[in-house]
């Protein structure tokens, strides 16, 4: 950790206001829907404590947790870890994401809630990295639009670390 440096990208102030952005739309469509939240462990975690915390209606929250299979990662083989507990059948399906950056992630988390039949089916993401895109991917609300820099915290990582800062930063080697 030594040889690196952080550098603010996105202040938590600015994070603040377009939660809040992102929840009153979020609000406008989904307020008499009782939708279920699918927030993917472990990078959603900040961002769907705090976008909950802006809705005011009723709503139902899951998670669920995807690895790559060892050795292929950036490939598309992934497995769940930790599948959806509920049915979600003909319910309204809300996924939050932390940040989509190829998008394989995001195709699989789809596809697998595609099958389970729900009513509806969007997608909500804090950051889109569109430089390294190679699955397509519909963006229903989306927060930020990043360049193709590896950030972290607000809930990122790196090797684990970093997921508690604030702010979402940019991590650099030292020159
Ligand atoms: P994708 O499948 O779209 O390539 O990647 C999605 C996942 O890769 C994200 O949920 C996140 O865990 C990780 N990821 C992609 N870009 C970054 C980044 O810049 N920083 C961090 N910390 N994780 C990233």
């Amino acid at each position: 950790m030594d040889n690196q440096n952080l550098k603010v990208l996105l202040p938590r102030e600015d994070i603040a206001a377009t939660v809040r952005k992102l929840a009153a739309d979020i609000t406008r469509d989904y307020h008499d829907k009782n939708p279920i939240l699918i927030g993917i462990l472990k990078g959603a975690f900040v961002f769907m404590a705090d976008l909950v915390r802006c809705l005011n209606f009723p709503l139902e929250l899951e998670f669920v947790r995807l690895a790559s299979y060892s050795g292929t990662q950036s490939t598309g083989q992934l497995k769940m870890l930790q599948t959806l507990p509920c049915p979600v059948e003909g319910r309204h399906v809300l996924v939050i994401e932390d940040i989509i950056d190829t998008g394989l992630t995001t195709a699989f988390i789809m596809g697998y809630v595609k099958t389970k039949s729900p009513a509806s089916l969007k997608l909500c993401a804090l950051l889109d990295k569109p430089a390294r895109r190679c699955a397509p991917v519909d963006i229903d609300y989306l927060g930020f639009t990043v360049p193709d820099r590896f950030v972290v915290g607000y809930g990122l990582d790196y090797d684990q670390k970093y997921r508690n800062l604030p702010d979402v930063c940019v991590l650099e080697a030292k020159p």
